[in-house]
């Protein structure tokens, strides 16, 4: 090789799904978890599926892989193992280390996992580690030595060991239930890097030259504080002798003010996202002056979504780039863990599409191509450019992808399909009229118990072992079921309780024109769990009703009014992979209108109540706050494109799991639905008084009955839950009704708390 300055480009990515072609990695670990697999079998199935994603990077050409990406159940679980941030408890339960760790992940049956959460806005949840003032770090480098020297061992002579940076560990910690009040996990940071140095001395110690540290904490808005904490992390780190060169990463957005903080530190690389929003990074690169004499790991290729990528445009962008740092190396944008592992595997379904399609094999032969063009020339690698070309222009040429009567529609929207035409208390007044119900109306946010048999039918019906009409009875008779126990318990607005649903987005995904399904398209949510999201690659349009022979047939069985149940247009993106072709707002609108369309046909065929439920709006939320309002201009816009047609006496609902809104508040208010149900069980009602205090207007369901537990609250628990709401919220304008959808809980348990909570309301209701 010359020693041109492209010479030097190599291809290389931040992270590999951890799971194995066929889910291996699921098997093993439920395996292990209910005695079928020891521990060692465990151990030897995850360094063989380790070896495989080797083998897998060293073919599509990947000069310098990552390790310790890989995980039993998660890296954030990792990194806290790996500086001994292990709880009390889980370190005292007296289990052996294997079932420590898995004792942080999932409990056992006398201690409580770590909690949960969202990564950042991916679909992807880590543990959440716990720190107190008493926390003693103490570095565990076993892990990470292993997999660098297994990476070795096989011949890997680039090899770069991946870890959560030391501030996002600190900042993504929460404190520990008895931590001292006010007590902050960064103030911890110097207890802290000491233990990094001493992971960072081990892996020099066993070869490595490059380390990674993660900090997408970076990408959101920081106080000064948190940007000062960085500087001096990696001020401390690199005053460690004997170190790797470090390499501190970012992704999912631009680093912003972080940026000069990271290039005014010693440390020897960055490694930015220059995908989507944060494209803002080449910009913002340029204006501080590059990382002249620094490596620059680039992003180009979208590490989270399943498009192959305009080569030619990230070429380019390498190119810009390549003046501005001492070297550049082609990458994706993110770890591949958020993508599934191999679009080939659906070509049996639609070769044409398949094509399209990137996923984490696709994409790391996407780098390896950037960085040989980059080495080598274009002409080392004209076919799989004009391959890459081929495929996009195919994409952009489909029928799938440009409607043009959906396309027509939406240019012609104006304000007014977007404002129901009468003001809230005139659609409040006629709603009275039209459903006659009682202060505090008792209903249910839609699911009722999917049990086994249902899931079987569906099953059966999916490979054809059961005919179309024994399921439709089946289905039916779920139906009448439900219905005839709603009546006996007394609820007053009914729901048909989703038994035809397997999920709430693939519902409506596979009865969308637009929406893709796959057929091992295969993501980690967390833990050994995977979803399936759909695809929206096309136009969206809805080419018969969805939804009314289920919610007609439950109608046609009572006199009470039965809810027609939707999934909202910012959940089914958020769940979805979306089209990054156009504006996602524009995508919004387009499944807003097929809403619309339901909700007409709904109404039509006398439905009174229409639920829309959103519980996604503040996931999709952009990680700047800059770009919010935009976001939430769009989003409760497409809400009400889908709810607005209606007449004034048809009630419009709107269901949301959480009770943090801070900031969403008042786009709450926007959506302008006439009932909103929420979670509030967890958080003792809190929400009721926040949206009092923000002057919330209409009718709020907080949920009395948390049906994340199998806990059945009793009749003067859920009355004590009301009247704490009704300090809040006056009697006409509340609601009772459980936090979420029933369908995880037993019909056994669903009983007795839906009576225990129409028993409450009626006692409250004598009373005010
Ligand atoms: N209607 C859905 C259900 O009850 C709502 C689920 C959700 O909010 N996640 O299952
Ligand atoms: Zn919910």
């Amino acid at each position: 090789m010359t020693d041109s300055p492209s010479a030097r480009v190599l291809a290389t990515l931040h992270g590999y799904p951890r799971q194995g072609p066929d889910r291996e990695l699921k098997k093993a670990v439920e395996g292990y978890w209910s005695g079928r697999l020891d521990q060692d079998e465990l151990l030897r199935t995850a360094a063989a599926l380790r070896a495989g994603a080797r083998r897998e990077l060293r073919a599509a050409g990947i000069d310098e892989i990552p390790t310790g990406d890989f995980s039993l159940y998660d890296h954030v679980l990792d990194t806290a193992w790996a500086v001994g941030a292990v709880p009390p408890r889980h370190r005292n339960a007296g289990l052996g280390e294997l079932d420590t760790y898995f004792a942080m992940a999932r409990g056992t049956a006398d201690v409580q996992p770590l909690e949960m959460t969202k990564w950042f806005d991916t679909n992807y949840h880590y543990l959440v580690p716990e720190l107190d003032q008493d926390t003693a770090f103490a570095a565990d480098p076993r892990k990470q030595v292993a997999e660098f020297e297994e990476a070795r061992a096989d011949g890997f002579e680039r090899a770069r060991p991946v870890l959560l940076g030391p501030v996002s560990f600190l900042l993504l910690a929460k404190p520990a239930p008895h931590a001292a009040p006010g007590f902050q996990p960064l103030t911890l940071l110097d207890r802290l890097l000491p233990v990094y140095a001493s992971l960072l001395a081990e892996l020099r110690a066993a070869g490595a030259e490059w380390v990674q540290l993660d900090e997408p904490v970076l990408v959101q808005d920081q106080p000064g504080a948190v940007l000062g904490a960085t500087a001096r992390a990696y001020r401390e780190l690199c005053a460690v002798d004997d170190r790797p060169r470090l390499l501190v990463a970012s992704y999912f957005d631009a680093l912003g003010e972080a940026l000069p903080v990271l290039a005014d530190s010693p440390v020897e690389g960055l490694a930015l996202d220059f995908t989507g929003p944060a494209a803002a990074n080449l910009d913002a690169l340029a204006a501080i002056g590059g990382l002249p004499g620094r490596r620059l790991v680039a992003g180009v290729v979208d590490g989270r979504n399943v498009w192959a990528a305009d080569l030619e445009r990230a070429l380019s962008t390498l190119a810009t780039l390549l003046g501005l740092a001492g070297r550049v190396d082609a990458a994706p944008s993110c770890s591949l863990l958020h993508v599934p592992l191999d679009a080939a595997a659906e070509r049996e379904s639609d070769p044409q599409i398949a094509r399209w399609l990137s996923f984490a094999r696709q994409k790391t032969a996407e780098v390896s191509v950037l960085a040989r063009a980059l080495a080598e020339g274009r002409d080392a690698v004209a076919p799989q450019l004009s391959a890459a070309r081929a495929a996009l222009a195919s994409r952009a040429g489909s029928a799938l992808a440009r409607d043009t009567a959906v396309r027509e529609r939406c240019a012609a929207l104006g304000e007014s399909e977007t404002r129901r035409p009468q003001p809230y208390e005139e659609r409040a007044a006629a709603q009275r009229a039209r459903l006659g119900l009682p202060l505090l109306p008792t209903t249910t946010i839609g699911s009722f118990p999917q049990t086994a048999e249902l899931r079987a039918a569906r099953a059966g019906l999916r490979s054809g072992r059961i005919a179309e009409g024994a399921y439709r009875e089946r289905i039916e008779r779920e139906i009448r079921e439900v219905i005839a126990y709603q009546e006996k318990a007394g609820l007053d607005v009914l729901v048909h309780g989703e038994p035809e649903r397997n999920d709430m987005v693939q519902f409506f995904a596979e009865r969308l024109n637009g929406f893709l399904a796959t057929r091992h398209g295969w993501v980690q949510s967390y833990g050994t769990r995977y979803v399936r999201p759909p695809i929206l690659a096309g136009d969206v349009s809805r080419p018969a009703p969805m939804t009314l022979e289920w919610t007609g047939y439950a109608q046609s069985l009572t006199e009470r009014p039965v809810k027609g149940m939707l999934t909202g247009p910012v959940t089914m993106l958020a769940w979805s992979f979306v089209r990054d072709d156009q504006p996602l707002a524009d995508t919004a609108r387009q499944v807003a209108l097929a809403l619309r369309d339901e909700i007409a046909d709904l109404e039509a065929a006398g439905t009174a109540v229409v639920q829309v439920d959103e519980p996604a709006l503040r996931e999709l939320l952009p990680l700047r706050r800059a770009a919010r309002p935009a976001y939430l201009e769009w989003a409760t816009e497409a809400f009400r494109l889908a709810t607005s047609g209606v007449r004034a006496d048809t009630q419009v609902h709107t269901h949301m799991c959480y009770a943090e809104f801070g900031e969403i508040l008042s786009a709450i208010e926007a959506l302008d639905a006439d009932v909103i149900s929420l979670e509030a069980a967890r958080s003792r009602m809190a929400i009721a008084d926040e949206l009092a205090a923000a002057g919330y207007p209409r009718e709020v369901g907080p949920g009395v009955y948390d049906i994340h537990s199998p806990r059945v609250p009793s009749a003067e628990e859920i009355t004590g839950l009301l009247r704490r709401a009704l300090r809040a919220v006056p009697p006409e304008r509340l609601w009772a009704n459980p936090d979420c959808g029933l369908k995880t809980r037993t019909p056994e348990e669903v009983r007795a708390a839906l009576e225990n909570l129409t028993a409450a309301a009626r006692e409250v209701r004598a009373s005010v």
